[in-house]
Order: C-alpha cells, then sequence, then structure tokens
C-alpha cells in the first residue's frame, strides 16, 4: 500500500500539530513527541510500501528550512516521496520553488492555505503557478473541513487556477469535503485533475452529542447513531476515476487510529481494479510521471 499523505515533520512543529489535533479529536493513541523512527516502523508494520511526505512553512522564514529537512529526509528514507512548500510572503519564491524541485530534487509543492493563512488566488502566487506549469510539476492543494478550519477556500476559486493554467497538474486533498460532488465535478472537467481522498476514508465517528465540527454524516454505526465521515456514497465515481485518486492517512495528525483508516481503506468494496489503483497504483504512476526510476531505486 502506498500512503499518499504523510506529515513527517521537525520535532518543534511536529509536538504542536499533534497537540492541536488531540484537543479535538480525544482517544488519539498518537503521542505529541512521536517522531520519525516510529512513524516509519507504524508505517512498516501497517503494510505500506512508500509514502507521500507534506511540509508546509507557517512563517516565511521555515520555507527553505523545511524544504532541506524533507530534502535530507528523502536522502535518508528511500520510500518517501518529498514534496516542497513556500509562503506567498517569501519574496524570493521563485528562486525557493526551483531549489526544492531542482535542487533537492522534491517532486511537487504542497500548499495549506489555512494553516499558512493566504489565498490561493492571492497575485503572488500566479508566477508559482506558471512555473510550476512550465517544469511540469504537481501542486497539492488542501481544501475542505473549514467549519473546523473556520476558513474557506471555495471551489470557484481553485478552477479559477485550472482555467489560468490548464497545464497544471492538481491534487484536491480532502476533496473539499464537505463539498465533495463538487470535487468530482472539477475531477470531470479537467483532466489534469486527481483528488485525495484523505480524511474521507478515517472512518473518522463522533457520537451525536458532539459538536460535529468534522461535519459527518449522521448514520447509524452498530445502531447508535455517530456523525460520520465516509466517502462511500461516491462508489460509482471511486470506481469510475480510481485512476486519478489517492487515498492517504494523514498521521500523525490522522483522524483515527491508523490500523483503523489503513482497515476501511482495504476493506473499501471496490472492484479488484478500482482497489489497487486507491491502495497503489494510481500513487505509483502518479510518482512515475515526475521519477521515472523511483520504485527502482528505493
Ligand atoms: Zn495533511
Amino acid at each position: 500500500m502506498i500512503d499518499a499523505h504523510i506529515h513527517i515533520f521537525p520535532p518543534y512543529r511536529s509536538v504542536k500539530a499533534v497537540r492541536w489535533l488531540k484537543r479535538y479529536i480525544q482517544g488519539l493513541r498518537v503521542e505529541e513527541t512521536v517522531n520519525e523512527t516510529q512513524i516509519l516502523k507504524l508505517l512498516q508494520d501497517s503494510g505500506i510500501s512508500h509514502f507521500f511526505n507534506y511540509v508546509y512553512p507557517i512563517k516565511q522564514e521555515e520555507s527553505r528550512p523545511l524544504n532541506e529537512y524533507n530534502y535530507h529526509l528523502s536522502k535518508r528514507v528511500k520510500n518517501a516521496v518529498c514534496f516542497g512548500s513556500l509562503h506567498p510572503d517569501n519574496e524570493d519564491r521563485k528562486d525557493i520553488l526551483e531549489e526544492a524541485l531542482i535542487g533537492y530534487g522534491l517532486l511537487g509543492i504542497k500548499f495549506h492555505p489555512f494553516v499558512q493563512g493566504f489565498s490561493v488566488l492571492d497575485p503572488r502566487l500566479d508566477e508559482i503557478y506558471v512555473s510550476l506549469e512550465k517544469m511540469e510539476r504537481p501542486l497539492v492543494i488542501h481544501t475542505g473541513f473549514d467549519r473546523f478550519y473556520k476558513a474557506t477556500i471555495r471551489v470557484e476559486e481553485v478552477e479559477t487556477i485550472l482555467k489560468r493554467h490548464p497545464d497544471l497538474v492538481m491534487v484536491i486533498a480532502h476533496m473539499f469535503y464537505p463539498e465533495v460532488r463538487r470535487a468530482f465535478q472539477l475531477l470531470k472537467q479537467y483532466p489534469n485533475v486527481y483528488l485525495d481522498g484523505t480524511n474521507l476514508f478515517s472512518d473518522y465517528q463522533e457520537g451525536i452529542e458532539g459538536e460535529n465540527i468534522f461535519e459527518g454524516v449522521c448514520d447509524a454505526v452498530n445502531g447508535n447513531p455517530k456523525y460520520r465521515i465516509s466517502c462511500l456514497a461516491f462508489r460509482d465515481e471511486l470506481e469510475q476515476y480510481s485512476d486519478r485518486i489517492l487515498l492517504g492517512s494523514d498521521y500523525p495528525v490522522a483522524m483515527n487510529d491508523p490500523e483503523k483508516i489503513y482497515a476501511y481503506m482495504n476493506a473499501i468494496p471496490l472492484s479488484n481494479g478500482a482497489k489497487s489503483d486507491l491502495l497503489w497504483g494510481t500513487a505509483q504512476r502518479f510518482v512515475e510521471k515526475y521519477n521515472p526510476n523511483f520504485f527502482q531505486e528505493c
């Protein structure tokens, strides 16, 4: 299995991120101090052969060090597909982009506009989208879970980028949850769009007395009503477009304990072809588009 959404961060960021998530999801077994060695062991024990690792700067001065961190990770951990990032406040953002993709050989760029605090239509990002398009490297954008983040990325904003940059390959992480239908509309309309279903396959559940900040849908689980997050309402689309859908866990900031997430991902009731796409085929072909020898070298 390939986990196409992991966050091995330097400890100063990882501790805060896990602490923050555990305020909202009590009972998660992950520790704030979880480190790279422990994460790698968990992935290996869970049958994860390769994974994508995402970092992103909250402040502009973190951009270069985080990219360098992910570069070193990619050298140390041969089965990690590492991405870079930057911040619109970086004045030398084009240099940072080139250093990340060419100098460090990172696969693409990840943005988390909610946590990083910017709009995807910030005009300072135009040159980045143009460069990614020219360099034929993918952009991964966090979308969805607006209630939790108290922020919004509208589908129209993302579509504006796609219209302006028809050759840009974009991965829409979390599929605008709960506006999943809109994510599938973009997938159907734009051939360079991929969806990343991370968190939608977490089988996250919350009692109906809760606040439902993750916008689950009321569902009966073993006879008990729960707010639940599931993508199975879109089985037909998953089947039809499995060659452009990636799955991951978000560990160590996953919405559920990883063994439950992987069990859920494995049990998706789809054809063997679609399932093998979701669990590894699509991610493998995605990586090979940009780094044809990756799977031979690791
Ligand atoms: Zn994530």
